[in-house]
């Protein structure tokens, strides 16, 4: 395997050509290690190296042994691959695929030398092989097909809409919650690729265009409207009555902590407050949803916002906006309904409706009123 490594090094590219591949519309890249100083690397199969900054090949090489990629004055060190940069692309040939910390993904990786001297890695592919690495966290592979169909459509609707407003300068989307939750190839399933492929390319748009198609574990009942929390004001996002996900395990949820956690992680968000003798409900939404509490504290009242309490008091201790509460014995006692924000489409109410029969044709169009399918291009 040395005499290999040595090999690979008298195939570094010296000469001036510019061989750095285009970016096509339908690439997404996403982060998939932030902040660290070293990660562990291996490549399987022939690979060409870029040096981003440069848009320029240096390098090309037969397979990588594992290895921990670190960075010495702000350059990539690669044992293996010469002329370390501060930003380069693993670009696999045909049948190749990339390991990052054991986890394979398909398509290049990215790696950059962040100013904090941290690396960033980012895993560039097409929206198709994106989805394959999504789907199966999203929902349970062994769902209806057109439910996972119906996923499939949402989701590559949602990334590419959210490709518009890229993150960063180096990547589009997080692999976490905070876009969906990504695993590369590692996280694939036969049936889960199968609805991938079996609606590749479809989209959902409103009035010709994409929109942030969101989706939830369970509404509860009834999904949210759109513009009670985020500042999106769209037709298939007003919230529609869901008796589909009654049977869900997240269906119903109750919480309780005590009035000194919720006291402590209320002042930790910057509210002014000391010990709670009370919290009032105050207003509710077009959905059944909470819009509003009061904290009673010192004779005074404190308002805040459903959304914020959730996040304050942790979004998956207070599961949703739709909940009663009740002091007892310095505790509140919560009881709510659903999991999640409740905008988009209701995953468990998905299930159910492919279940009885429907088509993800008519799962769509009953969560996202006015929506119509499109194909991207
Ligand atoms: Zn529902």
């Amino acid at each position: 395997m040395f005499q290999k490594i040595i090999f690979v090094l008298f195939l570094t590219i010296t000469s001036a050509g510019t061989l750095y591949p285009a970016e096509s519309d339908n690439t997404i890249r996403v982060a998939i290690v932030q902040d660290v100083t070293s990660f562990s690397l291996r490549v399987k199969g022939r690979f060409e190296v870029y040096d981003l900054n440069a848009k320029k090949l240096i390098a090309k090489a037969s397979s990588l042994r594992k290895q921990a990629v670190r960075i010495l004055n702000n350059k990539i060190i690669i044992r293996g691959i010469p002329g370390s940069v501060s930003a380069l692309q693993i670009a696999p040939l045909k049948g190749g695929y990339v390991f990052i910390n054991g986890r394979i993904f398909r398509g290049r990786i990215n790696l950059i030398v962040k100013p904090n001297g941290k690396i960033l890695v980012v895993n560039e592919s097409g929206v198709e092989d994106y989805l394959r690495g999504i789907l199966c966290n999203e929902v349970a592979p062994w769902w209806p097909m057109d439910a996972l169909k119906s996923q499939a459509i949402i989701a590559r609707s949602y990334g590419l809409y959210q490709k518009q407003f890229p993150k960063d300068k180096y990547f589009d989307l997080t692999s976490d919650i905070y876009s969906q939750v990504y695993g590369g190839k590692s996280s694939e399933r036969w049936r889960t690729n199968r609805a991938v492929d079996l609606t590749r390319g479809r989209i959902l748009t409103y009035q010709g265009k994409l929109f942030p198609t969101y989706y939830h574990a369970t509404c509860g009942g009834h999904t949210e409207d759109a513009s009670k929390l985020w500042n999106v004001d769209l037709l298939p996002l007003k919230g529609v009555v869901c008796n589909f996900c009654v049977h869900s395990p997240h269906y119903k949820w109750q919480a309780k902590m005590s009035l000194q956690d919720i006291s402590s992680k209320l002042i930790l968000k910057g509210f002014r407050i000391q010990e709670i003798s009370g919290i009032e409900i105050i207003g509710y939404d077009g959905s059944g949803r909470i819009s509003g509490l009061e904290i009673k504290s010192q004779d005074k009242g404190f308002p805040v916002s459903a959304k914020d309490f959730r996040q304050a008091l942790g979004p998956n201790i207070i599961r949703s906006a739709n909940f009663t509460s009740r002091i007892d014995s310095g505790a509140v006692h919560f009881e709510g309904l659903g999991w999640g924000h409740g905008v988009g489409l209701c995953q468990w109410g998905m299930q159910e409706m492919a279940r009885e029969g429907s088509k993800y044709e008519q799962i769509l169009k009953y969560y996202f009123p006015q929506s119509e399918l499109s194909t991207f291009k």
